[in-house]
């Protein structure tokens, strides 16, 4: 009783379609939202920049302390171009491993993961750094520095900062030192299908941290992620070597963070695209119970890394946790001005003028 179709070319290529697109999926621009949210946030953090002009911590500090509100944020100073570890290592304490020692445990760590010995390394020194022993941060470098076990690294010995202790470099090579916490990778499954031969194919992978993004035709940090997964055309096909397969991800996992970095070569972003938006908050989707089901996950920003002008890094973090307080708002870290000290921003805005490349993002669980 079916309807003779005659067209057997097409309900072949539909129902290997079929297929791919039980991994499909789509993000929806909120950008309504987020313009409302911006709106209300630039009050809110008028009057956080207020507060924080008054007393820090007002109870737990000695006396000495509580003369000057500004020594409780006290922090690491520049020295001999420390800036990408202190700018890290910044990230690292403050908002990273002082707010969840649990997930951030060195314990927990992956055994088999390469970079582990150097991770149980910085956690440790986190721990000095956390107890002003601010010289501790060359301890690390030293220790990045040192040629690891060629098992590692295949067959020869390298080290991860190639770049001798006191000597310029990049701050891209420490950030997937978090790669052996657990949970900071995640997995997605890459479908593929060419439309020539209608050969299928369905991996499950792991996003590394950080995910790299390179600035193409997008101008958002969410915009940015969602064309990093978005389904794309014309590949070539490892079975008819045709260009005309595609490739889509379905997210697997929200991990509790999302790191993000930009190779920019040191360009400013905005200059590049004049309106970039630096979102404060994304939102990923990821697999549900169902085939079909699509799980939203929002993401908060938490921390930058920014290069502000040529070999320099500084910081910024969000609440950050220092000394066992949590200072509210937005800071800003330059370990080469105000003695070290953190100092309060209004509002994430301020921020972006320092050029911000690589964004911390926690997710949101309320
Ligand atoms: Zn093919």
């Amino acid at each position: 009783m079916s309807k003779k179709t005659v067209n057997g070319e097409i309900s072949i290529s539909q129902t290997n379609l079929h297929d791919i697109k039980k991994i499909e999926f789509s993000f929806e621009n909120d950008d309504s939202q987020s313009e409302n949210e911006k709106d209300s946030q630039s009050n809110v953090e008028e009057n956080e920049f207020e507060k924080n002009e008054g007393n820090f911590f007002e109870e737990d500090l000695d006396p000495d302390q509580h003369k000057d509100p500004n020594t409780c944020l006290n922090w690491i100073k520049y020295k001999e171009n420390s800036c990408r570890y202190d700018s890290f290592m910044t990230i690292f304490c403050l908002v990273l491993f002082n707010k969840d020692e649990g997930f951030f445990n060195p314990e927990l760590s992956e055994d088999n993961d390469p970079h582990t010995e150097q991770y149980k390394m910085l956690c440790k020194i986190a721990m000095d750094i956390n107890n002003k022993n601010f010289e501790a941060l060359f301890k690390l470098w030293n220790y990045l520095n040192l040629p690891i076990h060629p098992s590692v690294t295949g067959t020869t010995k390298v080290s991860i900062d190639k770049e001798g202790v006191g000597r310029y470099g990049s701050v891209s090579i420490l950030i997937p030192l978090l790669n052996s916490v657990y949970g900071m990778r995640f997995q997605y499954l890459l479908g593929s299908y060419c439309y020539t031969c209608g050969d299928n194919k369905i991996q499950r992978k792991f996003f590394h941290v950080p995910i790299n993004f390179e600035l193409i035709k997008s101008n958002s940090i969410q915009s940015c992620f969602d064309s990093k997964i978005k389904k794309t055309d014309g590949w070539k096909c490892f079975k008819c070597e045709d260009k005309n397969r595609s490739e889509q991800y379905l997210l697997l996992d929200s991990p509790n963070y999302l790191v993000f970095y930009f190779e920019t070569e040191g360009k400013r972003i905005q200059k590049i695209y004049n309106d970039f938006k630096f979102d404060e908050a994304i939102t990923i989707s990821k697999l549900g119970s169902t085939r079909e089901e699509r799980i939203k996950v929002k993401y908060n920003l938490i921390g930058t890394i920014n290069y502000p002008y040529e070999n320099h890094f500084t910081s910024s973090v969000k609440d950050p946790m220092i000394y066992e307080h949590i200072a509210d708002g937005w800071y800003l870290h330059d370990s080469a001005l105000n003695d070290g000290r953190l100092v309060p921003r209004n509002g994430f805005c301020n921020i972006v003028k320092e050029n911000p490349f690589v964004f911390f993002y926690k997710i949101d669980l309320n």
